[in-house]
């Protein structure tokens, strides 16, 4: 390897490997074991995981694999694991080799590798959406497992070496249960997708497998899709209006259109910014895909979606399917003019109700109702929201929330969008209970 491209980040690395490798005993990368159970992943659903701390077992990394902690074989006084299985994502978006007989499993969203079934230390990988800034996004994370752990303390934290993405490495100790735990974090962005290689295991055991973990995490290569084009490759297409930027990538089918979509989205713009009284003073950067695949292999999304806190749009303009010029934009006009929607359900209703795709939102509820097929509106609060068919939900919710707008106006309607407690301020607001809310959409559906 090239030594030179890793010396800043090695130079604390090597202390900190040393100190791991320092109290593990010299047993075997497939021994099994010592601690009883292995504790469930300390990661949520959406927010995995991992990479480890351990010596190379590899020849040679390649310049562009993570090279996390590369010393050569003979530094280590443990065997080395031969990693001769490879994993590969089920969706395609990276692939890892690790050793015959680690047992991989699924928690959440994390992939995990173990070296046996009930070995308290894990290697974890998983990917986030809408991730932009590493620093930020590995601030995320970090907060995550601090939040999970008795006390903290971080070990290193630099830059990571990988050639084809800006990441970071953390090592950590945290004591979780009583436990305590030593940790390599790596965190890297993608276009807009955010990785995780997380490894932790308890630093009394650390142990005969760190240096597989770290040859495993060095082994990690993320997958380079063919139609991918980097988005720094894209053209930038500023609107007369300047308050909205476009991305595509050129010689694509949004660079085509791209007068059209900007006059399209230009007039949602315009309606929905005075509709809402909101008045942003930052550009929203829309990026166009023209194609869903692209979309998928550079955000991890299959639908269209808004960074809010980035003022970002991310949506489909293909030959054959193009998202409303209103949706997401309205998304990062209420998220950054008004505030978060105390429910999805309101917060999607009004993007719906406000797309500017010509659709007669009340007609496809109106449908949806006779054949009796709309949820009840209690349902669809809370986290029954995410639980219920997107085909019905979200007609669903542009109704409602058209009802409501034109029922109740703009600054009532905010006041009940803005809400933690949706039935209590619609009661306050506007007298209603949701019962009768519903009761009179309903009516009005039927009338129409
Ligand atoms: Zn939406």
């Amino acid at each position: 390897m090239n030594m030179s491209r890793y010396l800043v980040p090695m130079s604390s690395l090597l202390v900190v490997m040393f100190i791991l490798l320092a109290c593990a005993p010299p047993a075997p990368a497939t021994a099994p074991a010592t601690a009883p159970t292995a504790p469930a992943s300390t990661m949520p659903v959406a927010q995995p995981s991992a990479t480890p701390v351990a010596v190379a077992d590899t020849p040679t990394p390649s310049p562009t694999s993570l090279a996390i902690i590369s010393l050569t074989p003979a530094a280590s006084t443990a065997p080395l694991a031969v990693l001769s299985q490879t994993y590969d994502d089920p969706a395609g978006f990276w692939s890892i080799r690790y050793p015959a007989g680690w047992t991989i499993r699924q928690s959440g969203s994390e992939t995990q590798f173990r070296p046996t079934e009930s070995s308290p230390a894990f290697l974890g990988v998983s990917l986030h959406v809408k991730a932009r800034d590493v620093d930020a996004f590995t601030q995320s994370i970090v907060d995550l497992l601090r939040s999970r752990a008795a006390a903290w303390q971080t070990v290193d934290d630099g830059p990571t070496p990988a050639a084809w993405a800006p990441g970071r490495q953390i090592h950590y100790r945290r004591t979780v249960d009583g436990a305590e735990q030593a940790g390599t974090l790596v965190c890297f962005v993608r276009y807009r997708i955010g990785y995780v290689l997380l490894s932790e295991g308890p630093v009394a055991t650390a142990d005969s497998t760190t240096a597989s973990f770290v040859a495993v995490m060095d082994s990690f290569q993320p997958a380079d899709f063919a139609d991918v084009v980097p988005y720094d490759q894209w053209s930038v297409l500023l609107t007369e209006l300047d308050y909205l930027s476009f991305h595509s990538p050129a010689d694509s089918t949004p660079a085509r259109d791209i007068q059209r979509i900007a006059a399209a989205y230009d007039e949602a713009y315009a309606d929905n910014a005075a509709y809402l009284g909101v008045r942003l003073d930052r550009l929203v950067d829309v990026y166009l895909y023209p194609t869903r695949d692209m979309r998928y292999h550079m955000t991890a999304r299959d639908a269209g979606f808004a960074m809010i806190p980035e003022y970002e749009v991310h949506s489909l303009w293909a030959d054959d399917e193009q998202q409303t010029p209103g949706h997401e934009v309205v998304h990062v006009l209420t998220g950054n003019g008004w505030g978060e929607a105390g429910e999805a359900l309101l917060g999607e209703g009004i993007a719906v109700w406000l797309d500017h795709s010509g659709r007669d939102h009340h007609q496809e509820a109106a449908d949806l109702l006779v054949s009796d097929q709309l949820y009840p509106v209690r349902d669809l609060l809370g986290d029954g929201w995410f639980q219920r068919d997107g085909a019905i939900t979200y007609p669903e919710a542009g109704s409602l929330v058209g009802f409501m707008l034109e029922s109740f106006g703009v600054s009532k309607f905010k006041r009940i969008y803005l809400a933690s407690d949706f039935e209590a301020e619609l009661q306050t607001a506007v007298g209603w209970t949701l019962p009768e809310l519903e009761a009179a959409w309903h009516d009005y559906l039927h009338q129409h």
